[in-house]
């Protein structure tokens, strides 16, 4: 996600090198298989999943756990902090939505099921344990009812978002990961897994999803569209009434721009291609066919998804705009192939996509924003940001690998994990000479790929590349020990 800072607008005023993406279905990966109608006129989306779990660790698994993003917009949860309250309630009055489990089978019997006092976790029971290499196939029905907010799950004026909208298995770690909801940044954290989703809405509405679609066909006025999205961390879509796209491609991929009330359209497209043709060549190829890059009612600057983006309608600044399409892209290679646990380390997609967008405008100087003046203006924010808590709390805490719960506020979120990790890498990038550095994304890119890294993951890789060990480097930063004083 971009979240973008008052300051920083003031500032700126494969590894699996298959051509043509033919992915063959990894019998190691989960699956699953989506049935969706969205009902426009109350607002629910009402879907069927089955899910084929894969045991690829060593020991028997009695249960799974599924994350409920969705309960994170129950009335009592703090969907948006204060600072965002009015950019997200289009009316100005909260609205709150849920998911409701209907009922979870497994092979035609019914599980027992329940769900935390947050909402956040569903765990079922598995009838029988399911030993290494085995797999278990579990069907839950769902009903989403979406809140009326500018978010990456509710419906607004133009948009209605389908991110993180259905039971999503958690990561298992010896014993499943279970994340809290948070407000700030993206507590999310999931596999790469093999999708088929069907989709049906009305038929006046333009879809733009994760995947690509296999076939669409209109019946009665609704929509139904078949879509396929392998090797994938997650699945999201957005729907509009009013979308009109422009299409071009880079390489074997299509990119599709999906916009409504903008005369920059062309302009905006090709960013897009640049920046994927530009993060291709430096970190390593993208290995799926489409990216779709969806302007949508949305608070934040904008929202990474595997093969989408949402970028805010509330962006107003044509440059800043662009910023927001580098940065989400960049997500593309950061987050979404090398996977991280966002909640509990979310520098690490974060801090790597803010500095991959400012070297984007190193490269593309055209767009009037100098790499020096991004260095430069990440320092300032930082240091303001720094004298401004101090004067208020007296000592401050500048660590930037702490869970999302953790950060007391929003700036101090910001500004640890994104303006703090340009200026990370910044110094990373100068320590090590471009050679060096260049070669360290490009193999941590490589070996990291469709997985999971972690802190102590991105610290050896970095390492081996320059040839020396940067432990204590990354630490210092990480640790809140680097000053970055007046
Ligand atoms: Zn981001």
């Amino acid at each position: 996600m971009k979240k973008i800072s008052l300051l920083f607008v003031l500032i700126f005023a494969l590894l699996f090198f298959l051509v043509g993406c033919n992915f063959s279905s990894d019998g190691k990966l989960n699956s699953y298989t989506l049935d969706c109608h969205y009902d426009s006129a109350s607002h629910t989306l009402s879907g069927k999943e089955e899910v084929v779990f894969y045991n690829d660790y060593d020991n028997a698994i009695d249960e799974l756990k599924f994350f409920l993003y969705p309960n994170s917009f129950n009335e009592g949860k703090e969907a948006v902090s204060d600072s965002y309250f009015n950019r997200a309630y289009p009316t100005g009055e909260e609205s709150f939505g849920d998911i409701t489990i209907e009922s979870v089978f497994c092979n035609g019997e019914s599980l027992p099921y329940s769900i935390n006092d947050e909402g956040s976790i569903l765990t079922t029971s598995l009838v029988s344990e399911i030993y290494p290499d085995e797999t278990v196939t579990v069907e839950i029905a769902f009903t989403v009812n979406l809140a009326n907010i500018n978010h990456r799950l509710g419906y607004g004026e133009n948009t209605v978002n389908f991110g993180n909208f259905y039971p999503i298995l958690c990561v298992y770690e010896n014993g499943f990961v279970l994340n809290s909801f948070a407000s700030n940044g993206d507590p999310f954290y999931s596999e790469v897994a093999n999708y088929d989703v069907t989709l049906s809405f009305d038929d006046s509405f333009t879809l733009a999803s994760t995947g690509d679609v296999v076939s669409e066909s209109i019946d009665n006025g609704v929509k139904t569209v078949k879509i396929s999205a392998l090797k994938v961390r997650d699945f999201a879509f957005t729907l509009s009434e009013n979308f009109e796209v422009v299409s071009s491609s880079v390489g074997d991929i299509t990119v599709n721009y999906f916009y409504y009330d903008e005369e920059n359209f062309e302009e905006n497209l090709l960013v897009a291609c640049e920046a994927m043709e530009y993060f291709s060549d430096l970190f390593g190829e993208y290995p799926y066919k489409t990216i779709n890059v969806a302007k949508t009612n949305f608070c934040f600057g904008g929202m990474e998804y595997p093969n989408l983006v949402f970028i805010s309608d509330e962006v107003a600044d044509a440059v800043t705009y662009k910023y927001v399409i580098v940065h989400e892209l960049a997500h593309q290679w950061w987050y979404s192939l090398v996977g991280n646990n966002e909640y509990t380390e979310a520098w690490l997609d974060e801090s790597l996509t803010e500095y991959s967008t400012a070297l984007f405008f190193e490269e593309y100087e055209k767009y009037g924003m100098k790499y020096t003046d991004i260095i430069d203006g990440a320092l300032n924010s930082y240091q303001l940001f720094v004298s401004t808590y101090e004067s208020i709390l007296g000592d401050i805490d500048e660590s930037m690998n702490r869970n999302l719960g953790e950060f007391s506020t929003e700036p101090e979120y910001v500004n640890c994990v994104y303006t703090k990790g340009v200026l990370m890498f910044d110094s990373i990038r100068d320590t090590l000479g471009d050679n060096k550095f260049f070669k360290c994304l490009k193999n941590y890119f490589e070996d990291y790929a469709y997985k999971i890294s972690t802190q102590n993951d991105i610290i050896q890789s970095f390492s081996k590349s320059a040839h020396m060990d940067l432990t204590n480097f990354f630490l210092a930063w990480l640790n809140g020990e680097v000053v970055l004083g007046n």
